[in-house]
């Protein structure tokens, strides 16, 4: 039986190890681990990769989003409007701030938040009172847009960024599953909202060997404020104007990620043929229409962080692909305003209903670059025979 795991980062290793090795072994005998120079370089040049003047190292993407938000001045009474179809730390930072996130549903087709249910929220959901938008049932500000670039296709950033700037808002790109995907307008994620937000966990496109992130922006008084906030607030050192954190960004990560920067486009390249072979399998299939692939909105760069399909019948597929040595993955089956901890926020299941049906219908098939021909093949047989069984 064939093995196809939902990702496998041991091929990729291979190919760079030769190059890696001896700069993590210069870190160690430099023994400057903290905010040395391939972190300074790594900054500059990941910033002009996603398009961006400035590029801020920090300790994860969680972080990036935490830093940003703080950046931005986000704090108790504020109200920052997002996705409920995302990984935790999307809205759990706007939470750890004490401000509200405010839900909208999906696009059904995208997974990303959709422009018109924000749309329907700014002009039916608020009100201006003495110049301040506010919830009109919470009273809260609105201070903040928080789209995200799930599975690496870029929201709607131009239409979005419009709303934003015709209500007053700040945007924070969540692009942490995002880097170097670019929109239909051809904008990298990143470079359009005031600050963009990466995450370099293992799993992302660009993956450290830890934890990793790190913000963008184009405003250069923004990014001397993050770059303050991740050292705690202090500038100089030990004079405290604001209350940061640590943020930072480990120096042996940085090393790795300049070297794997280079491999980038090339993966993701790889990611991409990899879609375009199961988009064709499945169409050719005896099951085409059964599951719905995912679609790369015309113009936009996809960069496949997931390549995720709906299928009826979800779990028992997902149990049946196990058996036959296929990894897959729910990304996610819970949308947030249904999880335990927001529970405050008064929600109830129907309030999303995009996001619901996502969350019980969606799976990520692996897509990693280096999977091989026959093992892509075997997925779509593997699916096919799951529905074939089950007509
Ligand atoms: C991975 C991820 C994060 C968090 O990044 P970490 O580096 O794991 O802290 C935030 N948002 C989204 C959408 C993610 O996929």
């Amino acid at each position: 039986m064939l093995k196809v795991p939902l990702l496998d980062l041991k091929a990729q290793f291979a190919t760079f190890r030769d190059e890696v090795m001896p700069l993590i072994e210069a870190v160690c005998a430099s023994q400057q681990f903290i905010l040395g120079a391939h972190t300074r370089a790594l900054e500059s040049e990941t910033a002009a990769y996603c398009g961006a003047r400035f590029g801020i190292g920090v300790s994860s993407g969680t972080d990036a989003l935490l830093l940003a938000a703080m950046g931005l001045g986000i704090g108790a009474g504020d109200e920052v409007i997002t996705s409920p179809f995302t990984f935790f730390a999307t809205a759990g930072t706007i939470a750890r701030l004490g401000a509200r996130p405010v839900f909208c549903d999906i696009d059904p087709v995208t997974f990303n938040l959709s422009t018109e249910a924000v749309a329907a929220f700014l002009e039916h959901g608020c009100e201006r009172r003495d110049g301040i938008l506010r919830n009109r049932v919470t009273g809260g500000r609105i201070a903040a847009l928080l789209p995200v670039h799930l599975y690496g296709q870029c929201a709607d950033l131009e239409r979005l960024g419009a709303l934003a700037r015709a209500h007053g808002l700040r945007v924070i790109e969540d692009a942490a599953q995002a880097i170097g995907s670019e929109s239909a307008g051809g904008a990298r994620a990143g470079s359009i909202g005031d600050v963009g937000c990466f995450s370099f966990f293992p799993t992302k496109n660009l993956g450290a060997f830890g934890d990793a992130g790190l913000c963008t922006t184009n405003d250069a008084a923004l990014a001397e404020r993050l770059t303050i906030l991740r050292v705690h607030g202090g500038h100089p050192k030990y004079y405290h104007r604001y209350v940061g954190g640590n943020f930072r960004i480990d120096e042996l990560q940085s090393a790795v990620l300049r070297v794997k920067l280079k491999y980038l486009d090339g993966w993701t390249e790889g990611r991409q043929r990899n879609a375009a072979h199961y988009d064709g399998a499945f169409a050719a299939s005896k099951i085409a229409g059964r599951i719905a692939t995912p679609r790369a909105l015309p113009g936009v760069r996809h960069i496949y962080n997931q390549y995720v399909v709906r299928a009826p019948d979800r779990d028992a597929l997902r149990a049946h692909l196990a058996d036959r040595g296929v990894g897959t993955e729910i990304y996610y089956p819970v949308p947030l305003h249904l999880q335990e901890c927001f529970a405050y926020l008064g929600h109830r299941r129907g309030d999303f209903p995009e996001a619901e049906r996502a969350a019980a219908e969606c799976l990520a098939l692996p897509i990693y670059p280096e999977l091989e021909r026959a093992q892509l093949d075997y997925v779509v047989e593997s699916i096919a025979a799951f529905y074939s069984a089950t007509a």
